[in-house]
């Protein structure tokens, strides 16, 4: 019976292979030179994925994703310069030239009763492309391609699922998220990201699945949150966040902001959004430090008066509100230095003392501090002359930089 469905469903991807115009110009060379090897080796290989989604809704993917029937270690002896990775399961990063890109050998779909002791799914076997994209989560990203043969092969319906901008899940909705719930937040990540609408039966099981996310690993669910607002979209994901009350869940700092911190907010996510699209990089230190700040300044200007040093209180407000958000959802430790100098920074760019300004100016983590100072600036809550002079003064070079130091009254 289960053999009869397979064979079904075989002829039925052999129907649904079809010639495509795929824009090749948006296909990276390497993708094309890793699948043309992996098939002159004899093995079943596709571009697979986000990337044939992302060119057919007509934009250069940020990544290649390779799917084939080569195991790891086969797939390391084709490609001199690659390496295994993977702790759920290896894979393959074939680096080429400045590119790296992933190759992951066909699986099958987890299976519900194995999971492994600490919470991970067992979705490690290997399997037959027929598997492979039967575990695929959304029909948009259940795309196969041959850039060899130039074909499409598309079972559920994807290519027109983006043309419709329709974010589907394959399958039974409930099941596929009781399977693995870290795809309520994907399929919310992708409606952000692609502008898309959820289909009704998707969207009907988010709400209820939501509370599943609490038994996946902290570090699979701050990677997804990581991607909403480092990729380029992290407006609409901040809007997909409180749409969803995803705030409440991950960043409660986010609730309830007035109209000048929700400026900030907008401001900084729109900045980070442009950096993106400029190929610049964004520290997710920068955005945890752009979440929490309304509660920092506030806390800060609550208690300033108790203390001998506004620096102290400052000091203060930041120690107890990393405390109150990582009761709620730790955010990892790297990112708690940059953070905590981010904010401490702030103080200083009030003191235009000539040493004091040289000292800050040359400290490792001005630029971001002072870029969180302009956007401040931008939303009412530092003095505009003020950081009009650190323009001017960060724009100069050296020797008009002594100038602008003497003409401290900036107002
Ligand atoms: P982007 O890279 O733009 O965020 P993507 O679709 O490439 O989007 P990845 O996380 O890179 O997303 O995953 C690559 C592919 O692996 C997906 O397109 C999807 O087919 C599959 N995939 C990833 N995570 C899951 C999951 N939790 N369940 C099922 N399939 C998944
Ligand atoms: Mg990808």
């Amino acid at each position: 019976m289960y053999l009869k469905a397979f064979s079904h469903f075989a002829k039925k991807i052999n129907q649904l292979i079809r010639p495509t115009r795929i824009d090749h110009h948006l296909i990276s060379i390497a993708a094309i030179d890793i699948v043309s090897q992996l098939q002159e080796n004899n093995y079943e290989a596709y571009i697979v994925g986000g990337a044939v989604r992302d060119i057919l809704l007509g934009f250069p993917p940020k990544d290649f994703d390779i799917a084939t029937s080569a195991k790891p270690e086969e797939i390391r002896q084709i490609f001199k310069h690659s390496r295994i990775i993977g702790r759920r399961f290896k894979l393959v990063h074939v680096i080429y030239k400045k590119e790296i890109i992933e190759v992951s050998t066909f699986r099958t779909a987890p299976i519900e009763k194995i999971h492994m002791k600490n919470g991970i799914l067992k979705d490690n076997e290997y399997g037959s492309l027929i598997e492979d994209i039967k575990r695929r989560d959304f029909t948009i990203n259940a795309l196969y391609y041959n850039p060899i043969k130039k074909k499409l092969i598309d079972s559920y319906g994807g290519e027109n699922d983006a043309k419709k901008r329709t974010i589907k899940l394959i399958g039974e909705p409930n099941k596929r998220f009781k399977e693995d719930p870290i795809r309520v937040l994907r399929a919310l990540r992708f409606a952000a990201k692609l502008n898309m609408n959820i289909h009704r039966q998707t969207l009907i099981q988010i709400k209820p699945s939501m509370k599943l996310l609490d038994t996946i690993p902290h570090a699979r669910v701050f990677d997804e949150i990581l991607k909403f607002f480092l990729s380029g979209h992290a407006k609409s994901s901040y809007m997909i966040f409180k749409e969803y009350d995803l705030t409440t869940k991950y960043l409660p700092a986010l609730n309830n902001l007035d109209s000048n911190f929700e400026e900030f907010v907008f401001k900084a996510l729109n900045n980070c959004d442009q950096r993106i699209a400029n190929n610049k990089h964004i520290s997710p230190g920068f955005i945890f430090s752009v979440f929490l700040w309304k509660d920092v300044f506030n806390l800060w200007k609550k208690i300033e008066t108790k203390y001998p040093h506004s620096s102290i209180a400052l000091n203060e407000a930041i120690e107890s509100v990393i405390f109150k958000q990582n009761k709620v959802f730790a955010i990892q430790k790297r990112f708690l230095t940059a953070m905590s100098e981010i904010w401490r920074l702030q103080i200083r760019f009030e003191n235009l003392n000539q040493k004091k300004v040289y000292r800050l100016f040359s400290h490792p983590r001005f630029r971001a501090a002072y870029d969180f100072m302009l956007i401040r600036a931008e939303s009412k809550q530092f003095d505009k002359n003020l950081s009009e002079w650190w323009i001017k003064f960060v724009n100069a070079d050296d020797g008009s930089r002594k100038k602008i130091m003497n003409k401290k009254n900036y107002v």
